[in-house]
């Protein structure tokens, strides 16, 4: 990890690695490099459960807010630790998720993850959200039709039925009270004229993130600076809890593993993403110290967004 910027050191509340852990999605969003359908991976490291607890409890002692050999703490002070669960769609499959949850919270780490909402069950949640500091949901659009556009549904057409989705979420709040709501929303050229006011009112998540479509795989759908500002001046007055993230801030900013265990980065000028050697092969100092991560982008960000990735 290179620090690109070393500013004086900045303080955050947590320090938040996401794990990518599939790349399997039940959708198939335009935008997005995961692979819809696609047969689970046997290089994807979360299907093997010895890895997953060798790469959880790498993470857990490296990042340790107490571990002083970590160079990162020259630029950056944080007081405890999360693992945001990411894809492809992580419910995809469940118990697993569910298991890496268990270890993540058993090794100290707050946890939590984010779904496209389909396979958010009844006793899906009842399982998960205890578990959770933060429930993060994609949704992109109200609009059925747009959701079929953008390719936010799965294979018989069906798109998430938002009246059970708010039904779930309610569910998960009552069981756990403290349970962080984060809906994100991608502004792409297929949704940037709606307004999206009344359902994320009618949901009221904790922080709404509004993300511009980020060209690093396929330039598709991308929407022009304007575009995207007059999506967001169109919510800006309606009290929403809306943080809005321009791809100047994604850059470098977010703590990534892929599915195979490796760091990978997003970068300014490329069309695609940088990675470091398998964590389990060199180690996470070693693997880490190959990408480069901005730490006070991360806490602009972070600090904007209130419960950051
Ligand atoms: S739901 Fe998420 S992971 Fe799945 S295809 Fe869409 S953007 Fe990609």
């Amino acid at each position: 990890m290179r620090t690109l910027a070393q500013p004086a050191l900045s303080s955050v509340d947590e320090l938040v690695i996401n794990w990518h852990v599939t790349e399997a999605c039940n959708f198939r969003c335009r935008y997005c490099y995961a692979q819809w359908d696609k047969a689970p991976d046997p290089r994807e490291l979360f299907h093997d459960e010895a890895a997953s607890r060798q790469l959880l409890e790498q993470l857990a002692a490296y990042f340790s807010p107490d571990n002083c050999r970590n160079p990162l703490r020259d630029a950056l002070a944080w007081s405890s630790l999360r693992l945001n669960l990411a894809g492809g769609e992580p419910l995809l499959y469940g118990l697993r998720i569910l298991w890496v949850a268990r270890q993540a919270h058993s090794l100290g780490m707050r946890v939590s993850i984010i779904t496209n909402g389909s396979l958010l069950t009844r006793d899906r949640i009842g399982e998960l959200a205890p578990l959770l500091t933060v429930l993060g949901v994609s949704i992109d659009t109200a609009d059925a039709a747009i959701a079929r556009d953008i390719g936010r549904g799965s294979r018989n057409g069906s798109v998430l039925d938002l009246v059970e989705l708010q039904q779930g979420l309610r569910f998960a709040r009552e069981i756990n009270p403290a349970l962080h709501l984060k809906l994100n929303t991608v502004v792409s050229a297929l949704n940037h004229r709606e307004d999206m006011s009344a359902l994320i009112g009618a949901i009221g998540p904790d922080r709404w993130k509004v993300l511009r479509m980020l060209p690093s795989v396929t330039d598709a759908l991308a929407v022009t600076a304007e575009a995207f500002e007059r999506f967001v001046d169109r919510h800006r007055c309606m009290g929403l809890p809306m943080c809005v993230e321009d791809n100047h801030d994604m850059s470098q900013s977010y703590i990534m593993i892929d599915p195979q265990g490796r760091f990978f980065q997003n970068a300014p000028t490329l069309k695609g993403y940088r990675y470091s050697r398998p964590i389990l092969e060199v180690g996470v100092g070693s693997a880490f110290a190959q990408i480069e991560f901005e730490a006070d982008g991360f806490v602009s960000r972070y600090v904007a967004d209130g419960v950051g990735a």
